[in-house]
């Protein structure tokens, strides 16, 4: 069997590693592939809820912000499958999350370096290269790019309990959801929680005893989305994080939490409208709780149903009792399996977090030889947009600068903020 070789190895190929593709695609000398262990593409699909929307403007696609005459843009997929002039007149502030999902596999389709059924078991370093093992073959490449995604997460005391009653709100649509007649508690203020909440009281999957949805927060707070608090989500933001120390940056990135996990606004509104519809035209005597500034801090099994207890954060504990607990609790960073023969060569920062340089490499011992990017692992490093599609193409661009050598994508975009002492210098300098 002869040895597949490539310049750079993708493990995964969720949208962040695809942007990567799509740009490389422009470098006719330098080979990759990406592989994913999914039989072929899909994007969430277990949270690919009816009318949920794009958080991010359809412009930050995989390409455009660096690459706008690519051939794998968000404009070129409309034409190319005449949609433009329904698009255009359709007006819409956010597009779906379903016609996202449609795009990225029209270009995964139109990249034959990407694998699907490839599930990276193992990769070992030895004689200068990466060595990856799949359940059938082993591949060998110079450099690899980590972009294996997040995992769901749900508490400590709930992982015992998952199964058809206890979910994760990312795998809903994975599992049977006839709820008539039972008692159902969301717990987690977040979109997917706003999102899975909507349903229930729109009663897709069935008339429910009563839902109740349980929020840290103290209230149901909405996505900030300021023009000076998009503009955190730019180039020139990142590039100010980036000179923060560690403890700085660990403080900046919990205050600015909103800027990235709050609720859209136009789903708030839906919801507070269905209320209204529902409670006081209609008049029906729903058995809906709304209960924010609680946090579930514990669950166990009487009878059929569940007990969870409930800490207020200003008054006392309370129980609630549920059939079915659907947790929208997140997710987070894991390191994939395979990496554990390199583990020991690897830099760490703590909580199994990478230790990263500011172009996306990951601090490891043959770095200067072979080099590890991860994409979507460094919230840590390069701050809350990370794990957000707003730079990803942006974030590309630099790992395929980086890769090839030279400047082949345009990186640097000032902002109206001189969010920092340098930047403030740079920008009289220039002027
Ligand atoms: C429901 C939902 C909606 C979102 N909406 C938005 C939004 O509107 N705007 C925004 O900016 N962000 C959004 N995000 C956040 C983020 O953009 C997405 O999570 C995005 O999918 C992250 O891309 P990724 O490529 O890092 O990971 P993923 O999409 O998770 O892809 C990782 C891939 O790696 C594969 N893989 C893992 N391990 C291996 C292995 N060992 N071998 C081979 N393959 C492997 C997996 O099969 C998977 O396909 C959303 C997230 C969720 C969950």
């Amino acid at each position: 069997m002869s040895q597949q070789h490539y310049n750079l190895a993708g493990i995964g190929a969720g949208p962040f590693n695809l942007s990567v593709a799509a740009l490389l695609d422009k470098v006719p000398d330098l080979s990759f592939a990406l592989f994913d262990k999914k039989r072929s593409f899909n994007w969430h699909a277990g949270l690919m809820l009816q009318g949920a929307r794009l958080q991010t403007s359809w412009m930050k696609d995989l390409v455009t912000p660096v690459d706008p005459t690519s051939p794998y843009s968000f404009l070129k997929f409309l034409v190319e499958h005449g949609r433009f002039y329904a698009f255009i007149n359709a007006e819409q502030a956010a597009i779906s999350r379903q016609e996202f999902a449609q795009y990225l596999e029209w270009v995964t389709s139109q990249l034959p370096q990407i694998h699907f059924d490839s599930h990276v078991r193992e990769i070992n370093y030895r004689g200068g290269q990466f060595w990856l093992r799949f359940d059938d073959r082993i591949i060998s490449a110079d450099h690899l790019c980590l972009g294996t995604g997040t995992q769901p997460y749900v508490p400590e005391y709930a992982v015992t309990h998952l199964g058809k009653q206890v979910l994760h709100g990312g795998s809903v649509l994975n599992s049977a959801r006839d709820f008539r007649g039972r008692r159902v508690a969301v717990v987690g203020g977040g979109q997917t929680g706003a999102e899975i909440f909507q349903e229930l009281i729109n009663e897709r999957w069935g008339e429910c005893e009563s839902v109740a949805w349980v929020s840290r927060r103290d209230n149901f707070d909405q996505l900030d989305e300021a023009p000076f608090t998009n503009d955190l989500f730019t180039p020139s933001y990142v590039n100010h994080f980036l000179s923060l120390s560690r403890e700085q940056k660990r403080e900046v990135v919990a205050k600015q939490k909103l800027a990235s996990d709050g609720i859209s606004p136009s789903t708030l509104k839906e919801i507070y409208q269905a209320l209204y519809q529902i409670k006081i035209v209609q008049g029906k005597d729903k058995d809906y709780l709304m209960l924010p500034a609680r946090e579930v801090v514990g669950m166990h099994k009487q009878g059929t149903h569940f007990q969870l207890t409930v800490d207020h954060h200003h008054q006392t504990q309370e129980v609630l009792d549920a059939d079915i607990v659907i947790f929208c609790t997140g997710f987070k960073t894991v390191i994939p399996a395979c990496l554990e023969s390199l583990a020991d060569d690897i830099q760490w920062e703590g909580d199994g977090l990478l230790s990263m340089q500011d172009n996306y490499q990951v601090n490891w011992t043959y770095g200067n030889r072979n080099r590890i990017y991860a994409v979507n692992a460094s919230r840590h490093h390069h701050g809350i947009v990370d794990p957000q599609t707003s730079l990803m193409a942006w974030r590309s661009a630099n790992i395929v600068n980086d890769l090839v050598g030279y400047r082949l994508y345009k990186l640097d975009h000032p902002g109206f903020v001189q969010w920092g002492i340098q930047q403030r210098d740079k920008q009289r300098n220039v002027a």
